[in-house]
């Protein structure tokens, strides 16, 4: 077993042992609000927006993007499991910055191996057994959050599965601080119409 399959294991039993009477929360979320929101390790949903067990749909990518797969989660989550607003949250620092689709497509033409970074930009090893299908994918990285965020919140709000009177709220959060940011543009672009 790795180490961090023990480390996960051990965390894991010590939930168990505290997880008390949250085997009766019912399946639709208490608070009906979804957040879509970047993977990026320096966030915490639960701890920067307050949620506990039950309470909301937490929908991550890299980036926090309103992709086709984002925006399935999301009318899954009204549709079947009432949200009723919806968050969509970028943050600074983002790693979606730090490269384009052409950037990707060629690191993974390289080879398959983790690719390293410096103020020069991104590097490959070349060592061999790379793909070009990475030049194949809209990988949705990111040139300036104010902007992503506007994007993604008005792509949720013009599909047609999506229902007009759901708000949908535009932020950034900063990692330097843990504050949510509001993007006024994009969540006036989400309001109820
Ligand atoms: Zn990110």
């Amino acid at each position: 077993m790795s180490k961090v399959v023990k480390e996960v294991m051990s965390a894991n039993a010590d939930y168990v042992a505290g997880f008390g009477d949250k085997g009766d929360l019912p399946m639709p979320p208490a608070r009906q609000f979804a957040i879509l929101t970047c993977m990026d390790a320096r966030l915490d949903p639960a701890k920067y927006a307050g949620l506990a067990e039950g309470d909301a749909h937490v929908i991550r990518n890299a980036g926090g993007r309103a992709s086709d797969d984002a925006i399935r989660s999301l009318v899954i989550s009204y549709k079947l499991l009432g949200t009723k607003e919806w968050f969509v949250i970028h943050h600074t620092d983002c790693g979606m910055e730090t490269f384009t689709n052409e950037v990707m497509g060629e690191l993974l033409s390289g080879s398959l191996k983790t690719s390293s970074v410096d103020s020069a930009g991104w590097h490959d090893s070349h060592s061999g057994g790379g793909t070009s299908d990475g030049k194949y994918i809209n990988w949705l990285p990111i040139s300036c959050q104010e902007q992503s965020v506007l994007e993604d919140v008005k792509r949720i709000k013009s599909n047609s599965m999506v229902p007009r009177d759901i708000p949908i709220y535009g932020y950034i959060y900063d990692c330097k601080s843990g504050n949510l940011v509001e993007v006024l543009e994009a969540t006036e672009a989400g309001k109820v119409s």
